[in-house]
Parts: C-alpha cells; sequence; structure tokens
C-alpha cells in the first residue's frame, strides 16, 4: 500500500488533467505530420490548430500570435535571440529570463524590487527619462506574477510606458496563466511566454505570444514550421494536451475565488500556530494560490525534506534543477534578510486542492514548531480533532 501523498506544489508542476491525458492519448494516434498535405497530415496539423486557439483564448491573443515552443524556458530565450543594446529587469525574474538576459551582450540594469515583492518599475521610467540610460534597441522585460511569492506585478503600467518610448516589452506569464485572466491585446506587451505543465498539461510544451507585426529574429531554423519562427515538427501530442489544459484553465478561473478562501483561512492557521512566521508578499496583490511562508531562523531546506518525509509536497521557493535548496534569489532581490531568505518555504494551491490537504500541511507544522518548543495548548479550545483544522467545506 502507498501512503498518502498531499501535493501542495501546483507552482512548480500542476497535475496533468484529464482533459490533457484524453487529448494526448488521442493525437498519439495521429500518425501524419503536420506538415504534409495528405489526410493524415491535415489530421495531425487540426490538433496543433485546435490547441492553438485554446492557448490564444486563454490569454486573449489571436492564433496567429501563438507559437509552440519546448516549454517556457524557451519561449523566454527566444526573446532573447536579438540582439539587445539595453535591457531593464527585476531581480525576481524567473531564471530563465535573468540567465539569457546575462548572456545577451546588452547592458543590463537591474530594477529594484520593493520589500512588498512588487518590482519598482518607475525606477526603470526614471532612469530612461533622465539619465538616458535607455540607449539603442531597448527591451524591458517583466514577470506577470512571481513564482515564489504570487506577487502580481504592473505589467500593463510598464508597457504602457514602454509603448510610449519605443521599448520592446516582454512578459513571463507562467504562472499567472489560468490563475488570473490574462488579456494579450489589452497588456500591451509585444510578446509573453506560456508554459503547458503549469496548467495541467503535460511538461515540455509551452508558447511564445508574439503580437501580430513585432519581428523577433527566427529563433530555431529549420523547417520553418510554427510560420518561420520556430522551426522542427511540432510535438503534436504535447500541443494537443497543452491546448486542452489551456481550454479547462480558463473555465477553472472562476474556481479561483474559492481557492482563495482556502488560501486565506490556511495562511490564519499557519500564522495562528507560528506567530513568528509570516507571509511573504502578504501586502501586495498575489495568486490566489500561492503562500510564501517565511519562518526566521528554520531551514527551508530542511522543513521541505520533513514535510516530503510526512507525506506533503511543497517547495523552497529557491530550490533549483539540481533538487538542491539555497537562499531564494527572488526574496534577496526584495532586500530580505540572509535569515528569512534561506527559511521560506512555497505552498501553492489547484483548483482540487481541498481543507483536507491544507490539514496535512498543518499537522506538520504543527509537529515542527512544537518541536522547537512552542507551547500550542492555547489553541487547543478550538474543539475536537485539534487545534487549527480547517473546515472541509472549504476547498
Ligand atoms: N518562468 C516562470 C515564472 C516559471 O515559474 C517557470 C517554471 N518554473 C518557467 C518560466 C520555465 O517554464 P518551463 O518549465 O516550461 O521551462
Amino acid at each position: 500500500m502507498t501512503a498518502r501523498r498531499t501535493y501542495l506544489d501546483h507552482n512548480a508542476s500542476a497535475p496533468l488533467r484529464a482533459e490533457a491525458r484524453a487529448a494526448m492519448l488521442a493525437a498519439l494516434d495521429a500518425d501524419g505530420n503536420p506538415s504534409s498535405v495528405h489526410a493524415e497530415g491535415r489530421k495531425a496539423r487540426a490538433l496543433v490548430e485546435t490547441a492553438r486557439e485554446h492557448v490564444a483564448e486563454l490569454v486573449g491573443a489571436r492564433p496567429s500570435e501563438v507559437v509552440f515552443t519546448s516549454g517556457a524556458t524557451e519561449a523566454n530565450a527566444a526573446v532573447f535571440a536579438e540582439k539587445w543594446d539595453t535591457i531593464f529587469m527585476a531581480g525576481i525574474e524567473h531564471a530563465s529570463v535573468l540567465a539569457p538576459a546575462a548572456a545577451n551582450g546588452g547592458v543590463v540594469h537591474q530594477v529594484a524590487t520593493h520589500a512588498s515583492g512588487v518590482a519598482a518599475m518607475e525606477d526603470m521610467a526614471g532612469r530612461l527619462l533622465k539619465s538616458g540610460d535607455g540607449g539603442g534597441r531597448v527591451l524591458v522585460t517583466l514577470q506577470l506574477a512571481n513564482n515564489e511569492t504570487g506577487v502580481i506585478q504592473p505589467v500593463a503600467e510598464t508597457a504602457a510606458f514602454a509603448r510610449n518610448h519605443g521599448v520592446t516589452m516582454h512578459c513571463d506569464a507562467v504562472q499567472a496563466a489560468g490563475r488570473i485572466a490574462i488579456d494579450f491585446a489589452g497588456l500591451g506587451v509585444d510578446s509573453l511566454s506560456l508554459s503547458s505543465h503549469k496548467i495541467g498539461g503535460p511538461k515540455g510544451a509551452g508558447a511564445l505570444i508574439i503580437r501580430d507585426g513585432v519581428t523577433l529574429p527566427v529563433f530555431l531554423p529549420g523547417g520553418g514550421q510554427e510560420r518561420r519562427r520556430r522551426g522542427g515538427t511540432e510535438n503534436v501530442a504535447a500541443i494537443a494536451g497543452f491546448g486542452a489544459a489551456a481550454e479547462a484553465a480558463r473555465r477553472d478561473l472562476q474556481r479561483m475565488a474559492s481557492v482563495k478562501v482556502l488560501r486565506d483561512a490556511f495562511e490564519r492557521a499557519v500564522l495562528e500556530l507560528t506567530p513568528d512566521a509570516f507571509i511573504v508578499g502578504a501586502e501586495a496583490a498575489r495568486l490566489a494560490n500561492t503562500s510564501c511562508i517565511a519562518w526566521p531562523g528554520k531551514s527551508a531546506e530542511t522543513m521541505v525534506i520533513k514535510m516530503d518525509l510526512a507525506g506533503v509536497a511543497i517547495s523552497a521557493g529557491s530550490a533549483c534543477s539540481s533538487g538542491k535548496v539555497g537562499h531564494s534569489h527572488v526574496l534577496e532581490a526584495m532586500g530580505l534578510m540572509p535569515q528569512i531568505t534561506g527559511s521560506a518555504v512555497r505552498v501553492s494551491l489547484g483548483p482540487e486542492t481541498t481543507a483536507g490537504d491544507c490539514n496535512a500541511f498543518l499537522d506538520v507544522w504543527r509537529s515542527m514548531s512544537s518541536a522547537r518548543g512552542i507551547d500550542h495548548r492555547k489553541f487547543s479550545a478550538a474543539g475536537s480533532g485539534g487545534p487549527l483544522h480547517l473546515s472541509s467545506g472549504v476547498h
């Protein structure tokens, strides 16, 4: 018998949706190459184009603006196929933006981040206007929501400024997709990256949405697929799964209100159990599903391991691909102290997360706080079933 697991790490990867699985299985039987003119080819092409429509709909874009990629890392890197003279970005960006920006050769201007987790994009405006920092071809890149804190960034405002000053703007919308409504046209950015597996599609698929009329260099030359922007025979099954997930995620947006109710109750319970812990980014507008909990003096790595051993999957925002946990570069960019940047864990919920799932976390959290000698007897008046358990009526 396998022990029961509780999965609270949707920002790392969301469970595969049933719709995506079904679409992928069906697509595996499409034998043709989507570029072939025969019936088999046309069948595969139809799957890709249907997915393109669903992905476009999720973010308010036109299907012609969607370029399928192997994921958001590739989509972000593609923006840097262009040689920029000047790049503005904040330190809270994902590594898949920070690394290609650093390697691009242009002058990178770091934009500060407020302690709230919101990037100080007014800083960029000041520098561009006053000191003339922005020479040549200028790119500003700003994520829509942060993967560790969930903090929502001022993308539309920054894009309006960028447009007025001839600056190109890219937006990494990986964590925002399916969690808040996105209107690509209304946001006013030139490009936007998406990842399939964060919305319940398969891993290894994503998209770069490029506004019609914007020119970016071909980022994968070859067979001329994806309107000559990204060559290579399309991963039809993964794209079909991504499309089905996008369609379902759009429908599920309305469930985010109840995810927020559950997340807020969960955070209140955490803070009651451990008054010396705090929620990073709580003062800012945040995604409804994300909690970044700092417990000063504790090691994030140890907490993640203890949770895992007890059957609860969470992450430390700072976990990198090697699985090692260091200090979070996001929390560092927010100016938080080292005792905090190494002591924050991320809990991220999905539409199917229940109060029972949150209670599984709280049980382990309570045991960790007891181990530290905090007296929780004062909470036990809450009644049977243990203190601070969330009502299972909340989903
Ligand atoms: N950007 C953000 C904000 C992310 O959270 C991630 C995934 N951790 C990526 C980009 C990279 O996405 P992918 O896994 O599809 O390459």
